[in-house]
């Protein structure tokens, strides 16, 4: 069977490779592979800054946003049949099984020593099969399959967003207004699921208004503003604040910008991994005291676990009821698994390049 795969550490390796298929070990299913959606974990491991290989193995098998279909269970399995849509879920849990990870909490783990299929030390889904123990597969109903892809990119922003609410229960809080930094898809995701809890959204980026991103925005019945030659400061200035603020831009710099535009006891989630090196001089003491005087928190929130996933599922569901054409919008460009590589180089207009295993 053909699967993409990268050699990591090795800058542009990835390719496709004919490799044996998989045979289930005891407990677990045959998955065959219909989607996998590519984001900027996968082009980072693709420019080998990133990634580690299963042990003993030359390659690593790309792929960690997945939409299957079951071909078989395991005797004895109740939950899934085959036919069944599935995800699978990324993260392993560490081998020491650390507490977080004994709990099912293996996006908390503490010693870092978990692995992640498609990025550290397991093999991806991108390939034409591939086996799982049903711990880690999430059903989706039939009526996602346009759509199911985007469960795990899902699964990390509702994760995100559980985590504040957590938080927040600190006190009674009523979010009315949130700002979402950034219209990729993990912002526009965001957009969405806060849409769905009744909260009035602005999304910001630096696209022109009439864009397909800020359309997105604009179809959940959110609002677009377009930050280009202008700041988020300055945007806000004289506008009641924001009760929450989701950082989805990646540019590190508006971490600091958007701590200081947050209303009263307001949250600030961060989402984006930094690479690299940038340094920015920022005004410390407001900041700090605005924090204090204002109760505001600042979170950061990675990865996902099973519960996660099927909170996403579950909400999938009702923004492709409410938003279809916003959500299936999200998808902008289907590859063949021949030209898998093709998803690593962002096209204009590209949102979500998803690489299509079996139509
Ligand atoms: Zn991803
Ligand atoms: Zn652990």
């Amino acid at each position: 069977m053909r699967a993409g795969v990268v050699t990591p550490g090795q800058a542009s390796s990835g390719r496709v490779e004919e490799i044996e298929a998989p045979t289930p070990g005891p407990g677990e299913c045959v998955v065959q592979t219909l989607e996998i959606g590519i984001c900027g974990t996968d082009m980072e491991i693709d420019r080998a800054e990133y990634g580690e290989a299963p042990p003993g193995s030359p390659y690593l098998i790309l792929g960690h946003e997945s939409l299957g279909r079951v071909l078989s269970v395991p005797l004895g399995e109740r939950e899934l049949k085959a036919g069944d849509l599935v995800a699978g879920i990324v993260r392993r849990p560490c081998p020491e099984c650390c507490p977080s990870c004994a709990d099912g909490q293996w996006d908390m783990c503490e010693t870092g020593h978990y692995t992640e299929r498609g990025i550290k030390g397991a093999h991806g889904f991108m390939s034409e099969r591939y086996t799982e123990s049903p711990a880690y597969l999430v059903r989706l109903p039939q009526d996602l399959r346009s759509v199911g892809v985007l469960t795990e990119p899902m699964s990390v922003v509702e994760k995100g967003v559980d985590q504040v609410f957590l938080a927040q229960r600190r006190l009674h809080w009523v979010p009315r207004r949130a700002v979402v930094l950034g219209a990729g898809p993990i912002g526009l995701l965001a957009a969405m699921l806060l849409r769905l809890r009744g909260i009035q959204v602005t999304v910001c980026d630096q696209v022109e208004p009439t864009s397909p991103r800020a359309k997105i925005a604009t179809d959940i019945g959110g609002e677009y503003q377009n930050l280009a030659g202008t700041s988020l400061t300055a945007f806000l200035s004289g506008k009641t604040l924001p009760d929450l603020i989701v950082e989805a831009t990646g540019y590190s710099p508006l971490v600091f910008e958007a701590a200081q535009n947050l209303g009263r006891n307001g949250a600030l989630l961060l989402t984006a991994v930094t690479g690299g090196k940038r340094t920015v001089g920022v005004d410390a003491n407001v900041i700090n005291s605005d924090m204090v005087l204002e109760n505001h928190i600042i979170l950061g929130s990675v990865n996902a676990n099973r519960d996660h996933f099927l909170m996403a599922v579950r909400d999938l569901g009702a923004i492709h009821v409410l938003y279809p054409l916003a959500l299936e919008a999200l998808i902008t460009r289907r590859i063949p698994l021949a030209q898998w590589t093709q998803g690593l180089t962002k096209e204009p207009g590209d949102i979500k390049a998803v690489v299509e295993v079996q139509k």
